[in-house]
Parts: C-alpha cells; structure tokens; sequence
C-alpha cells in the first residue's frame, strides 16, 4: 500500500465517471478543481460524481478546490491562439480585443501602472518572455524575447514586481462560499504572499461557519517563499507550486526550495505537496521520461505528503495511466525511505505532551514488531496525524465516526482513513480495529497490528494507551 498520496487534477480528459472510476482504483486520494479553468457547473458534476463513487467503492476520495487569485491571464485570441515571433514588437492592451501574432489583451487594466520600461512580463508558465519597451495610452509596447505559442486565457506573471491587486477579488469571495456550500475538503489558495492572506481567507470561512475547510496555500512567489515560516504556521499545510514559482524566480532554486518547505512542514506536523509537472511527457506519452521518475521518487524519500498531477490528467491523452504509474514510482521509492531517520527527526522537534510521546512510541514499536498496521480510532483526528508525522513504514489506519475527519485525514502520509459507527466500549474497540485491518491491509491470521487511542471515551481527551494484537 502507497504511503504517500496521489492529488490528481480533474479536467476535460477526466471528468467522465469512469475516468474518475479509473483514477481512483489507481491511486487517487483527492480530487482537485482549479477554478481559474473550470465553472461551478463543472465543479458540481464532479463532486456529485466522486461522492457517488466513493458510497459505490467504499473509498474517501476528498476534494480540493483551487481559487483563482490574484492571477493575471491573457485576454482572447482571434483563433483561440497565436504565435509570437521573437524579435516582434507587439502591443498589450489593457481593454478587451480579439488578439493575434501583433497584439492582445490582459486581465488586469492597471498593469499598465504597476510595470516600468525593462521589466520582463512572462506568458503561459515561462515559456514566453517579453521586455517593456514604452507605454502607450492604453497599451504597453514590448518587445518578444523569447516567442511561442500562446493561447486564450494563459497566465501571465511580471517578474519582481508586486502587483496593486487585492488579494482577494469578489469572485473570490463567491468561490469560496461556493466551496462552503458544496462541503468540499481542502482550500488551495493561489498567489498568497504572506500569513495576512491566509488569515483573510480563514476569517471568510468563520463567518461562513465553516471550521473544517483545510486551508492549503500555494507557494509560488519569492514574497511567499520569504514568509515561509509564518504562513506554515498558521496554514494546515502548503503547495509547493513549481509552475509559478518557476516562472517567478530562477527554476534552478525550485529544487532546493521544494526541499526546504518540505522539511519544514515536516517538522511543523503541516502537509506538504509536491505539484506540477511531476509526469508532464505522459500528457501526450504512455511513458514518464526517466527523469520524471526520479522526479516523483525524490519528494518521496524526502517525506512529502502528497504529490500532484495538472496537465497530465486535465488535458492529458493517458490519464488513469498517469496515475497508476505514479502509484508504482511511489511504492517502490516507499522501500528506500529510511524510516528511522525520519522517525528520529521529528522526535528531535516534537512537543514533550502525552499524544505525541504514545505516537512516537507506536511507530517505534511498530517498526520494531514489524506490524501490519497502526490503528487509531479518533473523533477530530489529531492522534492520527501526529503518528503520521513519525512516518512508520506501515499504513495507519484511522477510524472515525465524522466523515469530515475521514476526508480530511486522506491527504497525510500514511493514513488511511475509515468510517465507521460510533464505538461504545474498549472491547469493541479493539474488534473493530482487528477487523478494519483485515479489510483495508488484508491482514491475515498470525499478523499483528498496533492500536492507540484515548479511553475511557468520554473522560480523556488525549491519547493515553497502546496495545499490540495478533489476529
Ligand atoms: C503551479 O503554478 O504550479 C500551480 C499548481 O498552480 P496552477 O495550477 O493554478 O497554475
């Protein structure tokens, strides 16, 4: 069983039912819509759809919406696209027209007063780079460094330069009422900068009476990249957002930023999620590229939480492909992890408390006892990702009667969460534990598995036993 979890991206090449049958019997955990692309039709028809599955599967696929943001696009071309040659100038207009190889427009009619002359706009995550030669009335003029192809509504960044957006737009606040509404699981939020952006988002939620929406921000600036430590802090978890942050800053520091963010919500007890361009040749290939491979296998022995797929199953010809591939990548990387190590790091860091002393001794024990699976019946969730953060080689399998626990524990490393009614003593406890891990990890006769929680139920509100049992 893959420890590490499978965030896929839903698009035109995935939103048929049994494409998404396909992505989830492959190894999907959480399905994500990127709002900047899909409406809140789109939205609705694959929720109904993955819930749907879920009752007919048995499984607890979660939900991730991805917000717009402050994200300036392109505006539309004549042809749907068109080609800039380098070395042309052309015109950006800040009002809409119908664009071609000569000219187009953006989303954003205040660009204008936010660039200078040399700055370098950049389309379509990078690929296309021009320079601000004069600004016009209603127009900058600039010239095509590097050109290519750019197609209707493709993003577009202004390198170093903090734009006079709001953080927040009025489309914004209707997605995020509509991510209340719907009940979804997870906020990625894009474009955010610093802990102020966060918290804005979190307050809308209050207001709305929301308090489960795990809120996800997208690193994918240098200003959020700087604030790192502040926005882990407050954040459920983050996105290492490699497109932008790419097109933003030299792609030779993604690396080692990805790295760091890692090890620092590691430490933090937050998730961390590797995305974009993980498996991009598989949008048109049966086959990853070797590096690629490598790829997906280093954020694995790094101890990243989730890995993302965009492209690849949006607008990709092999979708479930995809995902089946990058199941297998996972658990064979999840052989080479060393798990003492990781084990032994997040000790170093971890508060001196009752929960995450059991935790620690439960992943210690059940890596020593070589067991099957750690069980841990859990009301809000919290045991369970504490013992996900000591990163034990064998799956945890996290019991719950709220099923918005149950969502929201499908993201962490590790856990494999299940519903189930609510329990009433100890003895039932320890039943229902034996027979969760004989349906989810298919243990046998003879395996043994390690089970904590907190008891007697109603009296204690941490965890405070362990017991091993042999079935
Ligand atoms: C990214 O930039 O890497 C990313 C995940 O964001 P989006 O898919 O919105 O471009």
């Amino acid at each position: 069983m893959k420890k590490t979890k499978i965030i896929t991206t839903i698009g035109p090449a995935s939103k048929d039912e049994e494409i998404l049958k396909g992505l989830i019997l492959s190894g999907m955990n959480v399905a994500r819509i990127n709002l900047t692309h899909a409406s809140h039709e789109f939205c609705k028809d694959i929720i109904t759809k993955i819930r749907r599955l879920n009752e007919t599967l048995h499984t607890n696929v979660a939900i991730m919406l991805d917000t717009k943001g402050p994200d300036v696009t392109v505006g539309k071309f004549e042809s749907g696209s068109a080609y800039l040659n380098t070395g042309d100038k052309i015109r950006v207009y800040m009002n809409p027209i119908l664009g071609d190889s000569t000219k187009f427009s953006v989303s954003y009619p205040r660009l204008i007063h936010d660039v200078k002359v040399n700055d370098t706009i950049k389309i379509n995550d990078g690929l296309i780079e021009l320079t601000v030669l004069d600004k016009g009335i209603d127009y900058l003029l600039c010239e095509v460094v590097t050109g290519g192809f750019v197609e209707d509504h493709k993003g577009i960044n202004v390198i170093g330069v903090r734009l006079n957006m709001p953080f927040l737009s009025k489309e914004d606040e209707e997605d995020i009422a509509f991510a209340n509404e719907m009940d979804v699981d997870f906020l990625a939020l894009t474009h955010v900068s610093n802990a102020e952006d966060v918290l804005e988002i979190n307050d809308i939620l209050i207001n709305l009476g929301n308090d489960h929406i795990a809120i996800i921000p997208k690193i994918e600036n240098e200003r959020a990249v700087d604030a790192i430590d502040e926005i882990i802090d407050i954040s459920d978890g983050v996105m290492i957002a490699r497109g932008d942050l790419g097109v933003e800053l030299p792609f030779e520091r993604v690396p080692g930023i990805q790295r760091t963010i890692i090890s620092k919500c590691h430490r933090a007890g937050k998730v961390s999620i590797v995305a974009t361009e993980m498996m991009a040749s598989m949008e048109n290939a049966a086959r990853p590229t070797r590096a690629e491979v490598s790829d997906v296998a280093s954020a694995v022995t790094d101890g990243v939480d989730a890995v993302m797929l965009s492209g690849e199953t949006t607008i990709g010809k092999y979708p479930v492909q995809t995902v089946d591939i990058m199941s297998k990548i996972i658990e064979t990387a999840e052989e080479d992890v060393n798990y003492y190590e990781l084990l032994d790091k997040a000790m170093r860091t971890e508060k001196q408390d009752t929960t995450g002393s059991i935790a620690y001794s439960v992943v210690e024990c059940a890596s020593r006892l070589k067991a099957n699976a750690i069980v841990t019946p859990t009301m809000s969730g919290y045991t369970a990702r504490k013992i996900s953060r000591f990163r034990p080689s064998c799956p945890i399998l996290a019991i719950s009667p709220d099923e918005k626990t149950v969502r929201n524990l499908t993201i962490y490393y590790g856990i494999y969460p299940e519903t189930i009614k609510p329990i009433k003593s100890f003895d039932e406890m320890m039943e229902r534990s034996k027979e969760v891990s004989k349906q989810i990890t298919k243990a046998e006769v003879g395996d043994r598995i390690v089970i904590t929680g907190g008891y007697p139920f109603k009296e204690v509100k941490h965890t405070n036993f362990m017991k091993i049992e042999d079935l």
